[in-house]
């Protein structure tokens, strides 16, 4: 099945993206976008397909990993590294062109850390094929084997007056480096035991699918269901693994309610020892531990309220309060807003602007869904009131094509849309960004769309790979303009 791979830890874009590679799945999901009433839709010779079904419920899948990100403090990290990453990342950039050099490598994260005579060497071959004789040719950046353990101050560095352009590219660079070190960091931490490597990703794709499989069966049907959760259970992918172990362990008396239940506790952990016990993957752990022990204990078998299931997961497993973690990690959102509310007096105008106006609406749908879940927990766990109530936040969506371009028959004029396009004519569209609930605005339309293409400047220059798709190298083609040398991609 198609899945925007780490969309919800890593998101430039502020919302769910979806990828609508081919016609078929583009034409489904379109008319779940302009009729997303008039579903469930069949099949035509009405036997599912795994291809539809999945299509058709991928959104739901993609909202969960929005919420669970929200919610958990795990995401609240992410969301703050995330912010660091971006906002310093920019400055870096728009120092640049002001810096001795002619080129910038490309990703700049690895020729920060390769060593004097590592880059001696690069130069030394690949480097003079692209006229760059010394390392005076190349922005200076100092070596740092570890950006991730630099001791600047987190969040946003506060970069002296009066210092060079190269000091301050080079804080600001290292600043940004030591978020996307650390998110990376964040992101491989992994627990094992039983032969079992589990990260905390594999936690957000239990919960996804396990509201993905409800979806399915609310709004398609029976069969639909049946085909999806034997897809889920026999899928060979690594992220489902710790799903299918946990399922096996309790199969006598697992329901899909109990697994979301469980599952979601694990994403609850102490902000505190989010590195250790409070980890998603290592609280998994200590449900399969008990899981493998006593498949029949009450926890896994006895009907009782979602409260009553949490408090009593946090005393088996000697943990704290779930509340008490979400409010720690609410008090630490709560700083660095107050942060970025001060840095935006001095940083104005462009990506600024629009940066600051997205970590706003984050901040805001944080509080809402930490105030939901802490007054009715069923809302969130329970997949059918998940689903029906909708009552967590509808963020923007973003259609992607791909390698292809969606070629209109006129320019897009749509309040609710907007469409990125390469053409004079505005008919060539690379991506659309759709608001689907009246509580996005116009305006957070085109912020998020901003913030998008300046996340994704900054990703490119510190660390991205090659192009994978259309929309990535149009994105990389409006930071060449900003930084006014010669890029080079260094391998
Ligand atoms: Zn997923």
């Amino acid at each position: 099945m198609e899945h925007v791979a780490f969309g919800a830890f890593n998101p430039r874009f502020y919302g769910v993206s979806m990828f609508l590679t081919d016609a078929d799945r583009r034409d489904t999901l379109n008319r779940y976008f302009e009729h997303p009433d008039s579903f469930p839709v069949r099949a035509n010779d009405g036997s599912p397909s795994l291809g539809e079904i999945s299509a058709i419920s991928a959104i739901d899948h993609e909202l969960r990993h929005f919420h669970d990100f929200l919610l958990s403090p795990f995401g609240t990290i992410m969301m703050g590294l995330r912010m660091q990453a971006t906002i310093n990342g920019f400055q870096a950039m728009k120092t640049i062109q002001n810096c001795p050099g002619r080129f910038v490598p490309v990703p700049l994260i690895r020729w920060m850390r390769w060593d004097a005579a590592m880059r001696q060497k690069w130069i030394d071959t690949t480097g003079a094929s692209y006229g760059i004789e010394r390392t005076e040719d190349v922005v200076p950046i100092p070596y740092v084997e570890d950006p991730s353990k630099s001791d600047l101050q987190k969040g946003l560095h506060p970069v002296q007056d009066g210092v060079s352009h190269e000091i301050r590219f080079q804080q600001y660079a290292l600043t940004a480096a030591q978020a996307f070190v650390s998110m990376d960091k964040c992101r491989q931490r992994s627990f094992s035991e039983y032969n079992l490597d589990v990260t905390a990703d594999n936690i957000f794709e239990a919960t996804a699918h396990l509201v993905q499989l409800q979806a399915v069966w609310t709004g398609q049907d029976e069969a639909s269901s049946k085909l999806f959760f034997h897809f889920v259970m026999n899928s060979q992918s690594k992220q489902l693994k710790p799903l299918q172990i946990l399922w096996m362990a309790l199969q006598k008396s697992i329901t899909v309610t109990r697994a979301l239940e469980l599952c979601t506790w694990m994403l609850l952990g102490s902000y505190e020892q989010i590195w250790s016990r409070g980890h998603p993957a290592n609280r998994y752990l200590q449900v399969l531990t008990l899981a493998a022990a006593a498949p029949d204990h009450e926890i896994f078998s006895l009907p009782m309220p979602a409260l009553q299931l949490f408090a009593r997961l946090d005393a088996l497993m000697q943990a704290g309060a779930w509340s008490d973690n979400l409010a720690a990690a609410a008090l630490s959102a709560d700083r660095r807003s107050s942060v970025y509310a001060r840095a935006a007096e001095t940083l104005k105008g462009g990506f600024f602007d629009t940066l600051f106006s997205v970590a706003t609406v984050w901040y805001s749908d944080q509080r809402a869904v930490r105030a939901t879940f802490a007054k009715d927990p069923e809302s969130f766990v329970n997949p059918l009131r998940y689903l029906n109530e909708r009552c967590y936040p509808i963020p923007l969506v973003e259609t992607r094509f791909g390698d292809d371009v969606h070629e209109r028959e006129d320019s897009l004029d749509n309040l609710n849309a907007r469409a990125i396009t390469i053409d004079d004519q505005d008919r060539q569209v690379l991506s659309y960004i759709v608001r689907l609930k009246s509580d996005r605005t116009a305006h957070d339309l085109d912020d998020a769309f901003s913030a998008r293409i300046v996340t994704h400047m900054v990703d490119f220059l510190f660390t991205d790979e090659p192009v994978t798709d259309l929309y990535e190298h149009w994105c990389r083609s409006q930071a060449k303009k900003l930084i006014n040398k010669e890029l080079i991609s260094v391998y």
